[in-house]
């Protein structure tokens, strides 16, 4: 009880890249109850990577019954829950029979380059210089168009599933709400425009699917799912088994999109960097979709039901919490993720060494797709210290390279960058970032921002908050600041030898 009156709380599954996680927050954005576990990365060739969908639905039905048992144990029941709100990995490509509801191939995973060959056919077919102005999106092996159609031209039961119209095609928010839905029974095949708007299907301006995008990336045929609000009471039907059985969806925000919104950067011109596998830096645009002239993406920011969709630029980094893996997984420089920070802070610089981390090509704002990950300047005096230190670089490098073109494209220069999510957990991370830009970065104390966002859609739809301006003070609370401690002429210098290293990057393997 608080003032006499019963709490109300709103929830949110986050269903990320490496994890998913279950957490229940009160009306100031406090977390309650919560429970996260992490699931296999499948690699079957080199550039690919791969999840099994029936995995990933496991790992979020546990992460509710875990939760809402912490919950129950403090007193509360289902129905202090009043909505709940969905936040997932975008891109990632699932694949259905629409009649059994099972899955057909495995999701391919957003970073998954399997599609390079196939972008390339792409790119010497007539239209596709009209494809960022309707979608937002260039042509690259991210977006879920191309994994689709790689699936259609390599994957015998997907091609006879569509002969046989029983294609059923989701990214994970869609196959999450289908499944929690009652599934084959009953489940809702649906999505938001911020989900949408990564799949290369949906016209940028409409908010609704393309006759052109469809028929150009050949997909007519394939049951796609019916857009609907980011935030909806009606929209989302509820979650028909275990724990939370009867409790409504009434939010839906790919993770991106959600951390924005659980940063509450509602203001045209705010804008966040969230550090987990990849790093995605997206900037408020308002009610215009702004298109980019220096390497950015149009994307939907958030669309509520009632509210015209605002929309935001959007820098995404391939690598960078997965390059932190990749120290501790493949190289064994590291236990845990956490020790990097403590040593890339051993020694004062990186000795000349420059790490470009494009294990999957580089995205933004370069889109070289045949970049391959480089460790350029070693030397007999160079140490894992070294190496570690420009591992944390490398996403710091782009993270500037996407503010810079940010600037150009937007006509204002930021002057401070909100951050969130797992590398923004370490401060030398964070100090070195602020280095390097030269503006502050501000991180709240409270980083489960993505799930907060999502929580935040629902609980809106369902009037928990009354309007924007009651957000607003939502996780303001014990908000760190990194300030620069460098002047420009070094950072100018760097920022010049990550250049080079970069140009030096391309094209290393056919
Ligand atoms: P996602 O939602 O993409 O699964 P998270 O936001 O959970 O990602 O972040 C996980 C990533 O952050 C991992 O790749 C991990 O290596 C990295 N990470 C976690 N903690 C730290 C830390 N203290 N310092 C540096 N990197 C970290």
């Amino acid at each position: 009880l608080k003032n006499g009156e019963r709490e109300a709380f709103t929830a949110a599954i986050d269903q990320g890249t490496t994890s998913s996680r279950f957490l229940i927050f009160d009306g100031s954005g406090t977390p309650r109850a919560g429970h996260q576990v992490e699931f296999e990365q499948l690699y079957p060739h080199s550039g690919w990577v791969e999840h099994d969908p029936y995995e990933i639905l496991n790992s979020v039905n546990e992460c509710i019954e875990n939760a809402t048992k912490m919950f129950f144990d403090q007193g509360y029941g289902v129905g202090d829950i009043k909505a709940l709100g969905i936040t997932n990995q975008r891109e990632t490509t699932v694949v259905w029979d629409t009649e059994t509801g099972k899955p057909l191939y495995n999701a391919i995973v957003w970073p998954d380059t399997r599609t390079s060959k196939l972008v390339h056919e792409l790119r010497r077919k007539g239209g596709s210089e009209k494809l960022q102005q309707l979608c937002g999106l260039p042509l690259s092996t991210y977006p879920s168009s191309v994994k689709l159609m790689w699936m259609l031209r390599h994957v015998p039961a997907v091609q006879s599933a569509l002969k046989k119209d029983r294609l059923s095609f989701g990214t994970v928010d869609t196959w999450l709400l289908y499944n929690l839905t009652g599934g084959v029974k009953n489940g809702l095949h649906v999505t938001d425009p911020t989900n949408a708007s990564r799949t290369m299907f949906c016209n940028i301006n409409t908010l609704e699917y393309d006759d052109f995008l469809i028929d150009w990336f050949g997909v007519r045929g394939v049951k796609l799912p019916k857009i609907v609000p980011s935030s909806d009471p009606d929209a989302y039907g509820s979650i028909s088994d275990g724990a939370l059985a009867g409790t409504k969806i009434a939010g839906c925000l790919g993770d991106q999109s959600a951390a924005l919104v659980g940063q509450c950067a509602f203001t045209p011109g705010m804008a966040k960097n969230t550090y987990g596998t990849g790093c995605f830096l997206l900037y408020n645009t308002g009610y215009e979709p702004v298109l980019s002239e220096n390497g950015l993406l149009t994307t939907v920011a958030y669309a509520f039901k009632g509210f015209k969709p605002v929309y935001a630029l959007e820098g995404s980094i391939a690598v960078a919490g997965s390059a932190v893996k990749f120290l501790r997984d493949n190289l064994g420089l590291i236990k845990e993720s956490g020790e990097i920070g403590e040593l890339a802070a051993k020694v004062p610089d990186t000795g000349g060494v420059v790490f470009v981390t494009a294990f999957s090509g580089l995205f933004a704002p370069y889109w070289i797709d045949d970049a391959q990950g480089t460790i350029f300047g070693i030397t007999q005096y160079t140490t894992k210290e070294h190496i570690a230190r420009a591992t944390i670089e490398a996403t710091c490098y782009q993270t500037k390279a996407i503010l810079t073109a940010m600037e150009k494209d937007s006509g204002t220069a930021l002057h401070a960058l909100a951050v969130d999510g797992g590398m923004s957990n370490s401060d030398v991370c964070m100090q070195l970032q602020a280095d390097i830009m030269g503006i502050d970065v501000d991180r709240p104390k409270m980083r489960e921002t993505t799930a907060l966002g999502a929580a935040i859609a629902a609980g809106f739809a369902v009037n928990m908050w009354k309007g924007f301006d009651e957000l607003k003070s939502v996780n303001r609370d014990d908000r760190k600041t990194f300030s620069p401690k460098t002047d420009e002429g070094t950072r100018e210098k760097w920022f010049n030898l990550w250049g080079k290293a970069v140009e030096r990057s391309r094209g290393w393997v056919d």
